[in-house]
């Protein structure tokens, strides 16, 4: 059997053991040490946004920012509906009520009109929502200008949900530091990775610092244990920040490589009829973390993105479905939802091929070979 080629997996640079080996050394072995402050510092030199607190996943960061904003019980978060569970989870943990925001055909992000259209419905039944979470979504950045726009008209806050996406920007600009916070995830098949990890970020510096408070168990400044508020164990380990700090090192590098990627399989693809990729539009840059494609079966000769997945898994070749949406998920059946078909179509004709930034030529070419037998 040919070697696996991955969807997308860890890929380390040259400095990561150094800072790991100096927690070591030094016994920084806790949630707390330089590496940790030194990650922090990397990323908000990188994002431009003054206040980082690096925590245990993203979804912990997304919890936390609900806190932070005082969402709780029956309150309505605005979140997108064609994303991972993890950018909705979080609302449920506290009470609240997602309402799943549909995409858009441009970006294949929150849809603006969908997100006022649902705004303006809750006002009118009195009902101002909390909080609103778009997502740039396999490092796309999601049309920011209007849904920014609509946010502060109507004075909602927006969480910036940029898991997918560190490194992209929109008007030259980090994805990230557009919201009132942004949240970064670090998890095995990001861009980087520290293993499992996460970060909140936010020019508002009491929030961050509330989130640091939060994440290590609210503890009161006394000498015994006193506790005003419910806390949380959400701190990253300053092990797992050294491995951070070796991936700022090579981010750029990674970035390059993902639109490699793309590059290489949109040459390859594009003239192939019913065979489409994700828009990359003129005001934004992309990470690329996943490059996907769309399969249109009425000019592929019947030919799905199942078939494609399954001949590619034939020869030991990850790829995956793009993501069901959120309002089809048996667990938010009862979520309300304004939508308009096109994250259900995304999710039926959407495939993501291997994406790693370290896959060789050589690969490219295996899964480039494996199409091309059933599609041309
Ligand atoms: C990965 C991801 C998250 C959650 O991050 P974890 O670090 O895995 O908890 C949230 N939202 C999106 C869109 C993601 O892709």
């Amino acid at each position: 059997m040919a070697n696996r080629i991955w969807l997308s997996s860890p890929h380390m640079g040259h400095s990561e053991k150094a800072f790991v080996e100096d927690a070591f050394t030094t016994n920084w072995v806790a949630p707390l040490g330089p590496n940790v402050d030194g990650f922090e510092a990397d990323l908000s030199k990188y994002t431009g946004v003054a206040n980082t607190a690096v925590l245990s996943s993203g979804t912990s960061a997304i919890h936390l920012a609900l806190i932070i904003l005082g969402v709780q019980k029956d309150d309505i978060v605005l979140c997108q509906s064609f994303t991972f569970s993890a950018s909705a989870n979080p609302i449920v943990y506290l009470g609240a009520t997602p309402v799943f925001i549909d995409s858009e055909e441009d970006t294949w992000n929150m849809d603006p009109v969908l997100l006022e259209a649902s705004i303006q419905h809750y006002l009118s039944i009195g009902k101002k929502p909390k909080a609103i979470i778009p997502v740039h979504l396999y490092g796309m950045p999601a049309k920011l200008d209007e849904i920014i726009r609509i946010a502060r008209q109507y004075d909602v806050p927006v969480i910036e949900d940029a898991a997918e996406a560190l490194g992209s920007t929109y008007h030259n600009k980090p994805c990230g530091s557009f919201g009132d916070m942004g949240i970064l995830s670090f998890n095995g098949n990001k861009i980087i990775t520290t293993s499992s990890g996460g970060a909140l970020i936010s020019a508002n510096e009491e929030w961050i610092k509330n989130a640091r408070f939060l994440a290590t168990q609210a503890r009161d400044a006394a000498p015994h244990y006193q506790h005003s508020h419910i806390g949380y164990n959400y701190r990253m380990s300053n092990v797992l920040a050294g491995i951070g700090r070796g991936q700022m090192q090579v981010l750029d590098e990674r970035i390059q490589q993902r639109r490699r990627n793309y590059e290489l399989y949109y040459d390859a693809l594009k003239n192939i009829p019913g065979i489409h990729f994700q828009p990359e539009m003129a005001d934004s840059f992309s990470n690329r973390w996943l490059t996907c494609v769309l399969v249109d079966r009425s000019q592929t000769n019947s030919i799905t993105r199942e078939d494609i997945r399954l001949h590619l898994e034939k020869d030991n070749i990850e790829s995956r479905p793009l993501w069901k949406p959120m309002h089809l998920q048996p667990v938010f059946a009862d979520a309300p939802r304004f939508v308009n078909g096109v994250s259900e179509k995304l999710f039926e004709q959407g495939l993501c091929l291997p994406s790693g930034s370290n896959l060789q030529l050589e690969d490219i070419e295996r899964v480039l070979r494996k199409i091309s037998e059933i599609i041309h």
